[in-house]
């Protein structure tokens, strides 16, 4: 029976650019993995940056998510095995005027819901790596998406405009998606050793009125490495605190959804 199950949808989104969102999809989507789940990641960055961490150029990339959009090829022909035992719908440069050609579509906040619905009975969790903007396509992510995660740098100058997403957020379960859950906000880049840092940790949860994961992710320079390498950040930082903090919130995640 549990195969029949539809696969969870989660939306990491900030439309602050340098909040590790990528790096959390990655390292994410490669703990997912290890602990035996089936796994989608879509990079909806025109930057691609997911998709070149995963050790993929963009630029020879064929067919992409941006094709799929625009009906002008199927889901099934631009997924890629990429490293790490996961799946990727991969980006690339094109996808920047994806966000155009969708605007005078009727429906384009659906048109991701319904790419993915295709692929949807083929893994457990499908995880989308969003833009640094609160554009269609980021619409589309959390109209398509059954979760939320927000990753936030754990200081303070980090945090404005979330009251913006946040307001987005409503709004999209309002009148696109009665199912999108906050799962919650992911601090990261944290240094423990600020105490300023720390006290916007311990009043991020009251002032958002979110859940907020645990444990928070450490700044390391290993992961500032990672993808410099063209490989994704589990791998390269396999043994440090940066990856066992993603794999302990991973399993908070799987507990979520
Ligand atoms: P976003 O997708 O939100 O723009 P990225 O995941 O690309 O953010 O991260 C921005 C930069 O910060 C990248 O160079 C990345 O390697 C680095 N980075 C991400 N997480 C950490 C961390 N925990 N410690 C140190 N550097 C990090
Ligand atoms: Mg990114």
């Amino acid at each position: 029976m549990a195969r029949a199950k539809k696969s969870a949808i989660i939306a990491v989104a900030n439309q602050k650019g340098g909040v590790a969102k990528t790096t959390s999809v990655a390292s994410i989507g490669a703990a997912m993995a290890e602990a035996g789940k089936r796994v989608l990641l879509v990079d909806l960055d025109p930057q691609a940056s997911l998709t070149f961490s995963l050790g993929i150029d963009p630029d020879v990339v064929e067919v992409s998510i941006h094709e799929v959009l625009l009906g002008q090829a199927e889901v099934t022909e631009a997924i890629l095995e990429a490293s790490e035992g996961v799946d990727l719908l991969p980006s690339t440069i094109d996808l920047a005027s994806a966000e155009a050609q969708l605007l005078t579509r009727p429906g384009r906040e659906f048109v991701l819901q319904s790419v993915l619905e295709e692929v949807r009975s083929d893994y457990d969790v499908i995880l989308l790596d969003c833009s640094p903007s609160l554009g269609v396509l980021t619409l589309a992510a959390l109209t398509a998406a059954t979760g939320l995660i927000i990753p936030m740098q754990a200081e303070m100058l980090s945090h404005r405009g979330v009251g913006q997403l946040l307001d987005t957020v409503r709004d999209v379960k309002k009148l696109l998606n009665k199912k999108l859950k906050t799962i919650g906000i992911l601090p990261t880049m944290y240094d423990g050793r600020s105490n300023h840092a720390r006290e916007v940790l311990d009043d991020l949860g009251g002032r958002y009125k979110l859940p907020v994961l645990s444990p928070p992710i450490p700044r390391t320079v290993r992961f500032a490495e990672a993808p410099a390498a063209g490989r994704s950040i589990l791998d390269t930082a396999r043994s440090s605190k940066g990856a066992s903090a993603y794999r302990e919130v991973t399993e908070r995640i799987l507990e979520a959804i």
